[in-house]
């Protein structure tokens, strides 16, 4: 295998030179609709296409389901690979040889370096933990206290962070930086007191693995009844909450054919059913199911069953649940909700009943559709017209999220026959989608649901990355960072690195940001559609950009000015540039 880091010069050649239409045409069948290519999602279950490819920016992205991305991305996606594997698939396609950098600076370096180390710490620190288990009495007789046999201790990697405020930051800071000690969650830093200290004390720690089992964050538990009861790794750049499963990477090692996953609520609970022979349950850190774990989830088997506990918060979890999977469901693929009995979690119920009845009760799991009719039938008095309407009304907020299924058909016969009003009355009256826009060609606002305003500092950004050759207008751009809009400093990035490397396509120039702060809003604005390829409009629309940006930059320094003089006084310089300013406002 090959090792060492791809050079980012690399990369960027590989996107410039491939392209996304022949790569996605070759897999997915492309129709030619104006400037854009486009087809039914294969990421989603739909009749018309709403998944669109830009020659252009060498981006697609699907209106239905949100998927987007480059070249690179479509083969992750599509293919299953992860990113050094699309690189390799890509280039291999356009008869390039991956080279290898062993040495050398450079910024994608530093950023996989950095990655690299915290991965080191995290698997360090947990090994500490373990260590630390094994020497600490108190924290074994908590597990046995909970009925832990010691191959489920190990095959979780259960660990326990000594009582002290200093014994992780101690340890590790003789071979990682403040940076780093920060980044990866463990150590707690306040700057502005000056202290810094182990986030975890006295608690038996849980890793959170990864997919390739790599260690990425911790939820520590008290051993006795302290508040709070869990605390979790913070987001960091190796871990996020909203895309990571506690259990998923042990459920896949330790389960022969995996053919249903059980989502349940907490870490003793994956544990408990574990030790028990239910290999197969997840639960989420802290948040609700995300639609992008539904997505995950499915990847792996067709089956998920949500498993809560009888209380009303159960409950309000397990509609939070069905709202997140709803845009994500798919024929062929089952979500089913488990109500535990009032006062019962997974890890009390499957020590009282063992794992053949516990399998046994899944029999009794409702549907996704059903959940939600019968929620929804608790909540309004289906017998008055007035009731129907409001019944009616309250479903279609979330029936309007569903993608075109079989399952979404049969929900909605099901809707008419309990109200009695006929399909065709649900469609005419936007009960069941939302209504068509009647000009969905390409304008900067067709994206609609994150709608973001289009401010001047966006604007200029998407038309950057649309034809980033409009660099070549811009003479200065110092006042942009000046202006402190929302974005500046993303925009000043953005140019630098386009007049570093005047050949970069948008796709590339994405690429350059990959897992950082920036990749979410870029990818955001990606998405934009310029309205035309006329450089010479789009030059205009730029500069006056600029203009409005220069404008704020100019109102911020005379707010500036304004303040010194009535605090500190100007000098004659800054008088001059002041009268200059107010002169030209
Ligand atoms: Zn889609």
């Amino acid at each position: 295998m090959a090792t060492g880091y791809i050079p980012r010069e690399f990369i960027d050649d590989l996107l410039v030179r491939a392209d996304v239409v022949e790569v996605i045409n070759a897999r997915v069948p492309l129709k030619k609709k104006g400037r854009e290519y486009t087809a039914c999602c294969p990421f989603h279950n739909e009749k018309t296409p709403s998944f669109t490819v830009s020659p252009n920016k060498q981006f697609y992205h699907c209106f239905g389901c949100g998927v987007h991305g480059s070249a690179l991305d479509f083969l992750m996606q599509y293919e299953h690979l992860d990113f050094v594997e699309a690189v390799e698939s890509l280039a291999d396609s356009l008869g390039m040889a991956v080279p290898r950098e062993h040495s050398g600076r450079g910024p994608d370096k530093k950023q996989i370096q950095r990655t690299k180390n915290l991965f080191s710490l995290l698997q360090e620190a947990n090994q500490y933990y373990q260590q630390q288990l094994k020497n600490t009495q108190k924290a074994l007789d908590y597990l046995n206290r909970r009925d832990l046999s010691d191959e489920i201790i190990q095959r979780f990697k259960l660990g326990y962070a000594p009582a002290g405020w200093d014994n992780a930051l101690k340890l590790f800071s003789k071979s990682y930086s403040d940076q780093q000690l920060a980044d990866s969650g463990l150590i707690v830093y306040r700057e502005e007191e000056h202290k810094k200290y182990d986030r975890y004390r006295d608690r038996i720690m849980f890793p959170i693995r990864n997919r390739k089992g790599q260690v990425i964050g911790f939820g520590g538990r008290v051993l006795g009844d302290d508040k709070p009861k869990y605390i979790n790794s913070p987001e960091t750049p190796v871990f996020h909450k909203g895309s990571e499963l506690y259990g998923f990477y042990e459920a896949r090692l330790n389960t022969q054919k995996l053919e249903r996953i059980i989502v349940v609520e907490g870490y003793m609970d994956v544990i408990a059913l574990a030790q028990f022979g239910v290999s197969y349950a997840v639960a989420t850190l802290g948040t609700a199911t995300t639609p992008d774990h539904i997505k995950q989830l499915f990847r792996a088997v067709p089956e998920i069953i949500f498993c809560f506990d009888g209380d009303r918060a159960g409950r309000e979890a397990a509609w939070r649940a069905l709202e997140n999977a709803m845009p994500m469901i798919q024929d062929g693929k089952e979500i089913r909700f488990l109500f535990l009995p009032e006062g019962e979690d997974p890890d009390t119920q499957i020590r009282k009943i063992g794992k053949e009845k516990f399998e046994a009760s899944f029999e009794e799991a409702v549907s996704l559709t059903s959940y939600f009719v019968e929620k929804l039938k608790e909540r309004f008095n289906i017998a008055s017209d007035e009731g129907r309407a409001r019944f009616l009304t309250e479903a279609s907020k979330n029936l309007k999220t569903m993608p075109d299924t079989l399952i979404k058909d049969q929900l909605l016969k099901r809707l008419a026959k309990l109200t009695n009003v006929d399909i065709s009355t649900l469609n005419r009256r936007h009960i069941i989608n939302a209504p068509e826009k009647t000009e969905p060609a390409a304008d900067f606002t067709r994206l609609s649901k994150h709608e973001v305003s289009k401010t001047p500092v966006r604007y200029a950004i998407s038309l950057l990355l649309f034809k980033p050759s409009l660099v070549n207008y811009i003479e200065n751009f110092e006042h942009i960072a000046l202006s402190e809009l929302p974005g500046s400093d993303l925009l000043t990035t953005l140019i630098e690195t386009i007049q570093e490397s005047p050949q970069i396509n948008a796709a590339a120039l994405l690429e350059r940001w990959r897992n950082t702060e920036f990749e979410a809003p870029l990818t955001h604005l990606m998405k934009w559609q310029a309205e035309t390829d006329d450089e010479e409009v789009l030059r205009c629309e730029l500069q006056d950009c600029l203009r409005q940006i220069r404008k704020r930059a100019n109102e911020k320094k005379i707010e500036t000015l304004l303040h010194r003089s009535s605090t500190v006084g100007l000098n004659k310089q800054e008088t001059e540039e002041l009268a200059f300013l107010l002169r030209n406002r």
